[in-house]
């Protein structure tokens, strides 16, 4: 077995986007888990838009990665030592864990890997573990979509919003997906069976859903916030949701920004707008693994993967979600067997 980790360390919280010199790559030795620990050899890291949060102080859902510690992120792999009475060494696991080929971490944080036949080990981490129980808990539970409703999502063409659409349109939505840049937009009508697509970065927001949804919105969920939120505010039908998924244009901006000037029309539209953490989901995964899986194997689920080699590359690639230049689920392949 080797005896070197390699592991990425929060050095410095980011000012703004994340940079040089905020997170450090070191070598250690492999370390020994204490009693209730386990060390998980890591096959893949999932990069995902909390990363950003985690490495900042704001207030935030669960304690900021420490000055000095492994970047935390979650992990797929195998466990190679074990103090726990929970895994034995060999044992396929997912869950929380570090940015090391090495991570040891309490056995508390990591669960099975649930075997789902016909579903590849990388399914189940990359888009059933986190993403899929997102769009789907926030989808069901918040938007709570009736056939017939028109369902508008932002960052559509990312891992959450590609799956929410989806699911939006098997459960009978008219779909509107909004992303960035003519390739995402033409994914989103080709491989995600979106009614329509908006191009931000090309399209005015505003003037297009006039055109496409006269008949105003009914749910809008939300994985950006800002000036996107904002916008969506003014069009929403009386009684509408908002599932208040992410909000990655804000969180370079160490904050929630300004409140958005159209938050009166919460009260005049009688809006429900609800923010959720998918771990507030936990209990009921299974649901959200056995619902997706089975659309999956029936053919009627895509899904994208953005594979980076090398857990070198995490720094860079991290950077990649805020800038958009991922297509799909980020996920860094760290050792094999793929
Ligand atoms: P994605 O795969 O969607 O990647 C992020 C995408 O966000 C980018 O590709 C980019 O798409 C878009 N984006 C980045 N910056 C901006 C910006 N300033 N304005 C508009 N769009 C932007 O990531 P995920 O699917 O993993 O996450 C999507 C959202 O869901 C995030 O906000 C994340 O925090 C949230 N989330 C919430 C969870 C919860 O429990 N509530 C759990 C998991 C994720 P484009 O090219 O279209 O601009």
């Amino acid at each position: 077995m080797a005896t070197q980790n390699r592991q990425w360390i929060l050095a410095r919280r980011p000012a703004g986007e994340i940079k040089d010199g905020d997170l450090v790559f070191r070598t250690d030795p492999i370390p020994d888990p204490a009693k209730g620990e386990v060390v998980v050899k890591t096959e893949w890291l999932s990069l995902d838009p909390t990363n950003r949060i985690w490495m900042s102080d704001i207030p935030q859902y669960m304690p900021p990665v420490a000055l000095g510690a492994p970047m935390r992120g979650l992990i797929c792999g195998t466990v190679v030592k074990s103090a726990s009475d929970s895994f034995v060494e060999g044992a396929a696991v997912m869950g929380l864990g570090t940015w090391s080929d090495y991570a040891c971490v309490p056995a508390a944080m990591v669960s099975p890997v649930p075997d789902i036949k016909g579903l590849p080990r990388k399914d189940v981490f990359g888009q059933l573990y986190l993403v899929g129980p997102t769009a789907y808990f926030g989808l069901i539970d918040i938007g709570a979509p009736k056939i017939g409703e028109t369902l508008v999502v932002s960052g559509a063409a990312g891992a959450v919003g590609s799956i929410a659409g989806q699911l939006g349109k098997a459960l009978g939505c008219k779909t509107v997906g909004i992303a960035g840049g003519k390739e995402k937009c033409a994914a989103l009508i080709r491989d995600f069976g979106f009614d329509h697509a908006i191009d931000y970065k090309n399209e005015t927001i505003e003037q297009r859903l006039r055109e496409i949804c006269p008949e105003g919105i009914d749910i809008f969920f939300d994985n950006v916030g800002g000036e996107i939120l904002n916008t969506l505010l003014a069009q929403m039908n009386l009684f509408g949701r908002i599932v208040q998924c992410g909000m990655i244009s804000v969180y370079d901006s160490e904050g929630a920004g300004a409140a958005p000037s159209n938050y009166p029309l919460i009260l005049m539209q009688r809006l429900k707008v609800q923010g959720f953490i998918v771990l507030d989901y936990a209990a009921r995964y299974p649901e959200a693994f056995r619902a997706l899986a089975k659309l999956r194997l029936e053919g009627k689920m895509n899904w994208h993967f953005h594979d980076i080699a090398g857990l070198e590359n995490a720094d860079n690639a991290l950077r990649m979600l805020f800038k958009g230049q991922n297509a799909g689920k980020l996920i860094v392949k760290v050792a094999g067997p793929f």
